[in-house]
Parts: C-alpha cells; sequence; structure tokens
C-alpha cells in the first residue's frame, strides 16, 4: 500500500488518472506531498478518497470522469493540459528557472507536444511513441512486464548490434550530419548471421533509444516551428529511467535545442488540478 497515513485537518487533492498511472498531489498548510498507483487500482483510490472526510478534490487526465463515477462527494474537474501546464509553471517557479516560452514535452504512456508561452498553452502534436511503447515493445521482445527490471536491465544494455548509425551507411566517407545519429533503429539486426544471441539488456536498451529519440526529434521540431530552444520534458516515463533521461538530453542538445528535466515532473497535472482548488 503507497498511500500515507493522513490526518484529518482539511486537504486539498489533485489526482491525475492517466493512462497507465494515478498521480496525486496532496496540499496541506502549503506543502505538497506526492503519491502514484497503478490505474489498475482507480477503485481503491476512490475509496480512499471517500474515506476522508475533509478534502476537496480536484480530477484530471483521460480516467477522471471514470474515477469521479466512483465518488461519493463531488469533485471539481479541470482540463488536463491546463492542469499540467498550470503544474509546471509552479514547479519552474519553486526550482527558479525563468522560462516563459517554452515547448513542453510529457512522456505518459503516448507523448503529447505543447507550446506554453506565459500563461497560455497550446497543444502542438505528440506521438504514439511514449512510455506506454517502451513497456509493449520489451514485452514483445524479451517477455518483460515490469517497470523496474526493463529499466534497470536496459540501462546494461550496448546498442552497436542492433541500431544502425550514420557512420554504418557511410562507412570510411564523411557524412553530413554527425555519424552517431541513428540512421534507423533496429536495421542493424538485418546485418546478423543469427539473432539468437541478443540479450534481452541490448534489446531494452534499443527499446528505450527508439522512444528518447523519437521523443527529442518530434519536440525539437516542434520547437523550431515554435520559435523557441527550450524543451520542458516531463511524464513517468523518466523515473528512475537514467537511461532516457540520457538519450533524450543528448539527441535534443545535438539538434540545437536546451532540455530541461523538472523533478517530480511526472506530477505536474495533479500539481495543476490541487492548485486550482487554492485558486491559482
Ligand atoms: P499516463 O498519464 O498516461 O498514465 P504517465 O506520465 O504516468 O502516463 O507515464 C506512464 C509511463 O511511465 C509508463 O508507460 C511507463 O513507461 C512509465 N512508468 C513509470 N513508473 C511505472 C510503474 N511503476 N508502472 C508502470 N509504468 C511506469
Ligand atoms: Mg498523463
Amino acid at each position: 500500500m503507497i498511500w500515507k497515513r493522513v490526518d484529518n485537518s482539511m486537504m486539498n487533492i489533485g489526482i491525475d488518472a492517466g493512462g497507465t498511472l494515478i498521480k496525486v498531489a496532496c496540499k496541506k498548510n502549503d506543502s505538497l506531498e506526492f503519491n502514484k498507483l497503478p490505474v489498475s487500482q482507480l477503485e481503491h483510490a476512490a475509496s480512499w478518497i471517500n474515506g476522508l472526510d475533509r478534502a476537496d478534490i480536484c480530477v484530471t487526465g483521460g480516467k477522471a470522469a471514470l474515477l469521479k463515477s466512483l465518488l461519493k462527494n463531488k469533485a471539481a474537474e479541470i482540463v488536463e493540459f491546463t492542469a499540467t501546464s498550470n503544474g509546471v509553471r509552479y514547479l519552474l517557479e519553486k526550482n527558479a528557472i525563468s522560462e516563459k516560452a517554452y515547448i513542453l514535452t510529457n512522456v505518459g504512456t503516448g507523448t503529447s507536444i505543447h507550446y506554453v508561452e506565459n500563461s497560455r498553452e497550446q497543444r502542438i502534436g505528440g506521438t504514439g511513441v511514449g512510455g506506454g511503447t517502451i513497456m509493449g515493445l520489451s514485452r514483445l521482445l524479451t517477455g518483460l512486464t515490469d517497470y523496474e527490471a526493463i529499466v534497470s536491465l536496459s540501462a546494461k544494455g550496448s546498442r552497436d548490434r542492433i541500431d544502425l548509425k550514420v557512420s554504418h551507411i557511410y562507412e570510411g566517407a564523411v557524412p553530413p550530419i554527425p555519424g552517431d545519429l541513428t540512421a534507423s533503429n533496429f536495421a542493424n539486426v538485418l546485418s546478423l548471421d543469427s539473432i539468437d544471441q541478443l540479450t534481452k539488456e541490448e534489446l531494452l536498451a534499443c527499446v528505450i533509444g527508439l522512444v528518447g529519440e523519437t521523443v527529442a526529434t518530434t519536440s525539437v521540431l516542434a520547437a523550431g516551428q515554435c520559435g523557441v530552444s527550450t524543451i520542458i520534458f516531463i511524464g513517468s516515463s523518466f523515473i528512475g529511467n537514467d537511461l532516457l533521461k540520457e538519450v533524450v538530453q543528448s539527441y535534443t542538445k545535438l539538434r540545437g535545442a536546451s532540455p530541461i528535466f523538472l523533478e517530480n515532473g511526472e506530477y505536474c497535472g495533479a500539481i495543476g488540478a490541487c492548485l486550482q482548488l487554492s485558486g491559482h
């Protein structure tokens, strides 16, 4: 059970119920506490909330309506993208980062890309390649389903035998773009005599590479389109996942943009929902 016990003084609770995880931000006496649990435990979350008698609740995310239907008292609701960008602004201020215009990329189950300027937020687009892709492809390729196991094994894998780099194609010649860029994810396996020797570590590292590079590339293109160079990356896909951060960071920098990873960034939606209750 991940819920911390709370006493009975008044609390504001923001809940972001997404495709994979339920993120919770509790505000009591000006301090925020965070928790998360799998979306399969939505009913459990609802009965926890139903058991609190001194709490104001605001929900957001794709499963917000479903969660609301399980609550015995009325709860407020806020549009997910508004909640998320308000949460980002809160964390930026808290970390004394004075960015005013930036791309916001939320790598959740899928990936959503936004342009934020002061308090204006506009969804630019997204890609279905996201944290859910890490989980799904990892399962297909290795049979593993546990997030922590996938992330820790991926950190030990080399991508050399599986991914085709630009330098592999331009063998012996000077490539027109950095040779270290991936020319084609997974395409190097076509030159292997046998794929039986590929390890789970290698396969998982390449899944992370595919997702990280796709997320970074689409974000950098959005930044160019909007005329900004800062990209803020949030979402639970970065939790404990230094390899994903590293891939996203290096690819973003290589393409001339500046990445920022926010601590507790996965809770931005929940924070925005929570702040809504105190009129922020
Ligand atoms: P959503 O809002 O769509 O639920 P999140 O921002 O919570 O998305 O990100 C979900 C992704 O986070 C998963 O697809 C997975 O890659 C990663 N993740 C991090 N921690 C876990 C976990 N404990 N269980 C499952 N997935 C996790
Ligand atoms: Mg989400």
